[in-house]
């Protein structure tokens, strides 16, 4: 039997310049459905017939109304805001999804972006991403299976993201793998951590200093140019610069995270499911929200890509509470900054823990939890039975040895 994993991916687009007419009807769309998301967030409803009944009244696409019954209780749940934020993407359930392939076309693909009201859905072409051809093709088969979609205003350009699923054969499946969960966080950008025979082990470490520096000075340039009034475009060429900066970071980080990976026996690694909403990201600014986002996206991205081509297995998993758990007893804690985890469980041996750390461990762990308190194992007790094993993670661990080398008594 061929065991099989699915994926997640977002395909994104770009909509080719609209007509007047079409781009009022898209702010439109954008526009009620924040005013929907707002009245449903404030009023405080949990559930989905609690949002059912704030959302029924406006003039919006079934399509988003059903995502907004299935989002706004989780948002409610796993975003600690007052209010949220102005950027929000239109989502929509995949049953209104529709595209349109023609190779006479300059723009070979055209999207239907549902409207209220039968007969009342218009057509728009698209620009794909060139390297994600084959996706879009796939989404006239039953290869893949569309989640959901979403369209979002970046400034000039209108974007629409659609999250799909695909079946990956698993490259060798094993009775016991060791699963090895990356968390992608504020104080550190990239922490990895394995879990050997239940006992999470030697974590990794991508600092990502260079990415805070660059957040940072975005930061400042922004602040400096909102206060000068300057143009738009300006605003948007800064943005992309940052980004281009932030891309070499993400090439680099995915590669080592894969290596470290791969020193382990049968790995399988562990993501955060991006269709949720992640937890205690720092909402700074809007532009800080949008890099961290694009960054977060990016990075999963491409561990996963480079994890397929190394025949790495990856799944994928809930990430709500993932920093907020205490990875050795369950209990929730507290985390009072960035960098430090509080378990609140006075029978638990852990008090205060390295904050990404403990939340990759919970990542791990959500596949193959492995019960109640189990201490770290020391770096001394941390041989492996058999020397064969031993020759050969050494050689491979050697890419990412210093981070590897990371004592856990500096965390504990
Ligand atoms: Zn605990």
């Amino acid at each position: 039997m061929v065991a099989e994993t699915t994926a997640t991916k977002t395909l994104e687009a770009t909509l080719a310049p609209p007509t007047a007419h079409k781009e009022r009807r898209l702010e439109r769309t954008v526009a009620t459905y924040r005013r929907t998301l707002e009245d449903a967030f404030e009023s405080g409803a949990d559930t989905q017939s609690a949002v059912n009944d704030v959302v029924t009244p406006y003039t919006l696409t079934s399509y988003a109304k059903d995502a907004l019954k299935s989002y706004v209780p989780q948002l409610s749940r796993t975003y600690d805001a007052a209010e949220i934020g102005d950027d929000h993407p239109v989502r929509f359930t995949n049953r209104g999804f529709r595209i349109d392939h023609s190779s006479e076309r300059t723009h070979e693909f055209c999207w239907r972006v549902p409207q209220a009201g039968r007969g009342n859905a218009f057509w728009i072409p698209l620009r794909i991403n060139p390297e994600q051809e084959s996706l879009w093709f796939d989404l006239f088969t039953d290869d893949v299976t569309v989640g959901e979609f979403r369209l979002q205003q970046h400034r000039t350009t209108w974007v629409l993201h659609v999250t799909v699923e695909y079946d990956v054969v698993d490259p060798e499946p094993t009775d016991d793998p060791t699963r090895i969960g990356f968390d992608i966080g504020e104080s550190k950008l990239l922490t990895g951590c394995a879990c050997q025979d239940g006992t999470p082990t030697q974590p990794y470490i991508y600092d990502g200093g260079r990415a805070r520096a660059l957040r940072k000075e975005m930061h400042t340039t922004l602040k400096r140019l909102q206060e000068r009034d300057a143009a738009e475009w300006r605003i948007d060429e800064r943005f992309d610069y940052y980004q281009n900066a932030l891309t070499d970071i993400v090439e680099k980080a995915s590669r080592e995270a894969v290596e470290y990976a791969a020193s382990f026996e049968d790995p399988v690694i562990v993501l955060e499911d991006l269709s949720h909403i992640r937890e205690n990201l720092d909402y700074g600014t809007y532009m800080n929200r949008r890099l961290h986002a694009w960054a977060f996206a990016r990075l999963t991205d491409r561990i996963e890509d480079k994890a397929l081509e190394a025949g790495i297995a990856v799944e994928f998993v809930n990430p709500r509470y993932t920093s907020q758990t205490c990875h050795a007893c369950g209990h929730i804690g507290s985390r009072e900054s960035q960098a430090a985890f509080t378990c609140t469980n006075a029978a638990c041996w852990v008090s205060e823990y390295q904050a990404d750390i403990n939340a990759a461990a919970n990542i791990a762990g959500r596949v193959d939890p492995w019960g109640e308190s189990v201490p770290w194992k020391s770096e001394r007790d941390d041989s492996p039975r058999d020397g064969s094993t031993v020759d050969s993670a050494t050689a491979r661990r050697e890419p990412s040895a210093r981070p590897a080398q990371t004592t856990l008594a500096e965390w504990g």
